[in-house]
């Protein structure tokens, strides 16, 4: 069976590809977005997890995962767990919007690992 999709939102591209060599060694498939918006846009019906950037141009993380979780509840899809990986917020605001987890970034290989053994098997 194919891995679940994980799509990283993060604007700098240096990080976003950090993530992606990361996934590729835990043996993930990353798609990568730069911003909120994109995110919102993107189908996400063959996304297993989201790992979202909290600090991004335009519309930030924490208000792109409370449209997220609007747009679900709208469309009556199922609900896409959001690890915040940011370096600037704190856990409690990432709960706070409906995100399931928190990793402070860089993400040791290790937390990204535990947090995708917790939603993604
Ligand atoms: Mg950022």
């Amino acid at each position: 069976m194919p891995q679940p999709l994980v799509l990283v939102v993060e604007d700098d591209p240096m990080l976003r590809d950090l993530t992606r060599r990361q996934l590729t060694k835990l043996g993930y498939e990353a798609v990568l977005v730069g911003s909120g918006e994109e995110a919102l846009d993107h189908d996400h019906s063959h996304i297993g997890l989201i790992l979202m950037d909290i600090g991004l141009p335009g519309i930030d993380g924490a208000y792109a995962t409370m449209l997220i979780r609007e747009k679900e509840l709208r469309n009556q899809r199922k609900r896409v767990p959001i690890v915040a990986l940011t370096g600037h917020s704190d856990a409690q605001t990432a709960f706070s919007v409906g995100m399931d987890d928190f990793l402070q970034k860089p993400a040791l290989m290790a937390d990204l690992k535990r947090v995708l053994d917790k939603f993604l098997t």
